[in-house]
């Protein structure tokens, strides 16, 4: 079966930064839940940061990741994106949704490392790293695509 790597707090897991979820509420996503597609995880927990934590964001300059108050999380946000990597290659999975602009998991979008509340264009730590092993990343605003590539993934595995 295909699964899919979701963000933890779209699940409704209270694993963010601020301790709340971001539940991400659409049919599909209750099908997926009943086909037992989905593998959840949150990548900052994953790299052993607490909830709640400081927020953080990608620096532009030198790419580390520093919160608010100016710890170095880099390591922790690369080891959240291993974890993340590992657990997709073990269920063999080729498709992630993730919460965009969060300095783990934004696909198309993230903060700019100022705390200005400003987006750039940009991709998360765990983004990357998934991108880099051939497993397509998805959001909220694209999960239409991610459907699309699904049935045509399903499509391929039966042809
Ligand atoms: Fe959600 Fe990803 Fe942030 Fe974890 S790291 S709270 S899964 S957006």
């Amino acid at each position: 079966m295909e699964k899919i790597f979701i963000s933890a707090c779209f699940m409704g897991e209270n694993v963010r930064y601020d301790g709340g979820h971001q539940s991400l509420t659409h049919q599909v996503i209750e099908r997926w839940k009943k086909e037992n597609r989905l593998v959840s995880g949150c990548p900052e927990c994953l790299g052993g940061l607490p909830v709640p934590r400081e927020p953080a964001e990608i620096q532009q300059k030198d790419k580390k990741i520093i919160t608010l108050q100016g710890v170095d999380v880099t390591e922790n946000f690369n080891n959240g994106a291993s974890k993340a990597l590992s657990i997709c290659l073990k269920n063999n999975i080729k498709f992630a949704l993730l919460k965009e602009s969060s300095p783990s998991c934004g696909s198309n979008t993230i903060y700019n490392g100022e705390f200005s509340n400003t987006k750039i264009v940009g991709q998360g730590i765990t983004t990357q790293v998934l991108t880099k092993h051939n497993i397509t990343v998805f959001s909220e605003k694209t999960i239409d695509a991610l459907i699309d590539a699904l049935i045509d993934a399903i499509n391929d595995s039966e042809t």
